[in-house]
């Protein structure tokens, strides 16, 4: 694709970056096939070409975007099945990170809509914080009716109950089973760990299981990926300098081998540290040693090794790959081999490069076409016939959870059962033959 960009905008490395994006792109449409949106809509303007076209010309002009430019480009669910199909190698996720950004700063939102993405961006990031407006969900569902549907949408997804704080959620070493064959930093998040405090709990028993000290470092927090995604880049770059900070320490004091994220979303915003940095001397070449060493729980578990399981399960397991796992950090095989060697039948699900809708704070966003694609997700899901549904991010098991009756749990928690660690509070209900 030709471009027309000044030799002072070039200077930009920002625009020189996007220009080398752009020129990759040869228009072919192959990205358009796999595209969600473009499947749901068939517009091109919500096709990856489409949205290509829109942010070349936003860059190129420099101009403030029009309310159709930004909402074609806001529907984009940022879900990567583009890139994977791609022939020409185009980056699309740092072009439309580019895009996002560049909107945040040009363009001035409605009201209602800069104030959602404001307290979005405010609250969930912050654990105490979140699970504060999640009591007052509750308080606000019998008025849900009244209010819009961006806000229904919101409430729809708070859970009933609230669990506990974790105890594994603060900075800790927690010591290896036997002789140490690996020292790891665990990122245990910021929404994760309000909503799910289990899947770190699993995640370190299995580690620890499998000889692997697991530190939960002091300084690291949210990983900055909800807010890199909003365009709001000031925050974003924040948290990554706190992470590279607490990481760094670790890794220069007792040695890493590893960063172990298990919410794929936030594993391809820390696997992109480096790039994100790039431009600050001062932290370039810690993020980009960082980004190098994370691994998503199930690829660092994969060249590990599961150990025989402990128990014998007969369960279908329906694996749903979250679009940051399969497209953002093309992890496809790890886990469905890992279940597999656990002795869980792995079924996969028809149309699994699509998104289930889920995509960070899309689902509240964007809830009418993010209700059409779990719905699809779902009824592809229940074609299969499981008994439970396994995914590596949280995101994506909130959304499917609410649009099916079977159980959805995330991978280490099926992994950890089977070697060894307690069942997973969501399959209590499943009858005793099917997990003996
Ligand atoms: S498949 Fe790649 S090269 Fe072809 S239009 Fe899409 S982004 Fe451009
Ligand atoms: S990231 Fe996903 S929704 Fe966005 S253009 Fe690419 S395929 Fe379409």
């Amino acid at each position: 694709m030709q471009t027309s960009f000044s030799l002072a905008q070039l200077a930009n490395p920002d625009i020189a970056e996007s220009d080398k994006i752009l020129r990759a792109c040869v228009h072919c449409g192959f990205c358009t096939a796999t595209c969600p949106t473009y499947v749901l809509l068939g517009d091109e303007l919500d096709s990856p070409r489409g949205r290509i076209y829109l942010i070349k010309d936003m860059l190129e002009t420099n101009a403030t975007p029009g309310a159709e430019v930004v909402k074609h480009v806001d529907r984009c669910l940022s879900c990567l099945s583009c890139m994977t199909t791609c022939p020409s190698g185009v980056n699309y996720m740092h072009l439309v990170d580019h895009g996002r950004a560049h909107i945040e700063a040009h363009y001035r939102r409605p009201l209602a809509d800069r104030a959602l993405r404001t307290l979005l961006a405010w609250v969930l990031p912050r654990p105490a914080l979140f699970r504060l407006a999640l009591r007052g969900s509750r308080l606000g569902r019998p008025f849900a009716p009244l209010l819009g549907k961006r806000l229904r949408a919101m409430l729809s997804l708070a859970p009933a109950t609230i669990p506990a704080v974790s105890p594994v959620d603060t900075p800790q070493v927690f010591p290896a089973a036997g002789a140490r064959r690996a020292r790891v930093a665990l990122l245990n998040g910021c929404a994760q760990p309000v909503l799910h405090p289990g899947i770190n709990e699993a995640t370190i028993r299995l580690l620890t299981r499998h000889g692997v000290e697991v530190v939960v470092a002091r300084g690291a927090g949210c990983c900055g990926a909800l807010t890199h995604h909003m365009g709001r880049e000031t925050p974003a770059l924040r948290a990554a300098r706190g992470n590279v900070a607490a990481w760094t320490r670790e890794l220069e004091g007792e040695g890493l081998d590893a960063v172990i994220v298990n919410t794929s979303g936030c594993g391809t915003t820390v696997k992109d540290y480096g790039f994100m940095l790039r431009t600050d001397a001062a932290w370039a070449d810690k993020a980009a040693r960082i980004s190098a060493l994370t691994k998503d729980v199930s690829e660092f578990m994969s060249s590990l090794g599961l150990m025989a399981p402990a128990r014998e399960i007969a369960l279908r397991v329906a694996y749903h790959a979250a679009c940051s796992l399969q497209h953002g950090q093309k992890i496809t095989r790890q886990p469905k081999a890992l279940l597999a060697a656990a002795g869980f039948n792995v079924l996969d699900v028809p149309e699994g490069h699509l998104c289930c809708g889920s995509a960070g704070t899309y689902n509240l966003l964007q809830p009418n076409l993010a209700r059409r694609l779990r719905d699809r997700k779902a009824a592809n899901i229940a074609g299969t016939q499981p008994d439970i549904v396994a995914a590596g991010n949280l995101g994506c098991m909130v959304q499917i959870g609410s649009a099916l009756e079977k159980p959805v749990v995330h991978t280490v928690e099926l992994l950890d059962w089977a070697t060894g660690g307690p069942l997973p509070p969501a399959l209590a209900g499943l009858g005793a033959p099917q997990r003996r």
